[in-house]
C-alpha cells in the first residue's frame, strides 16, 4: 500500500469543515510538515491545520461483502476475446448434419457467431454472445 501523502499546495480536496459542519473543498495553502498542511475552507474561508492520518490507523477493512467483480463478465470477456482474435474468420454455416469439432467458429442463422467449446457424438456446446448453447450436430 502506498504511503499517504499530502495534497499539493494550491490543490483542493474534500474534508470536513468544523465551522461549516459539513464536508467542504479546502485549498491547501502551505505544507507545514511532511504530514500536515495549512488549509482553507472554500466556503467559509476558515483556516485550519490538516494532519494526515497515521498510516495503519485509517486503513479501512477490505469489505468481504462485495462480490468479486471480476467473475461477473467472464462469459462476455471470453466471447469478446474470441471475437477480437477470430471475428474476421469465416464461420461454418450451422447444420445439424455437419459434424463439428472443438474450437471451430460457427455462423448460426439465429444466434450469430459462436465457438465450439465442447463436442459429444450428437451434440456440441457452442459459445454465442449471450450464452453457451447445446446444439444437435452430426445427425445422420
Ligand atoms: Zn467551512
Amino acid at each position: 500500500m502506498a504511503e499517504l501523502t499530502l495534497p499539493a499546495v494550491a490543490k483542493s480536496f474534500f474534508t470536513l469543515c468544523k465551522k461549516c459542519d459539513a464536508d467542504r473543498y479546502h485549498r491547501v495553502l502551505t505544507h507545514t510538515s511532511s504530514t500536515s498542511a495549512k488549509i482553507e475552507c472554500e466556503v467559509c474561508h476558515s483556516k485550519k491545520t490538516y494532519t494526515l492520518p497515521k498510516p495503519g490507523v485509517v486503513r479501512k477493512k477490505t469489505s468481504t461483502t462485495g462480490r468479486p467483480a471480476a467473475r461477473r463478465n467472464t462469459h462476455a470477456d471470453e466471447y469478446n476475446q474470441l471475437m477480437m482474435n477470430r471475428g474476421s474468420e469465416q464461420g461454418l454455416a450451422f447444420s445439424i448434419r455437419t459434424k463439428y469439432s472443438i474450437d471451430q467458429k460457427i455462423d448460426h442463422p439465429k444466434f450469430g457467431a459462436g465457438f465450439v467449446k465442447n463436442v459429444q457424438s450428437d451434440r456440441v456446446d457452442v459459445m454465442f454472445q449471450d450464452e453457451v448453447k447445446t446444439l444437435i450436430h452430426n445427425k445422420q
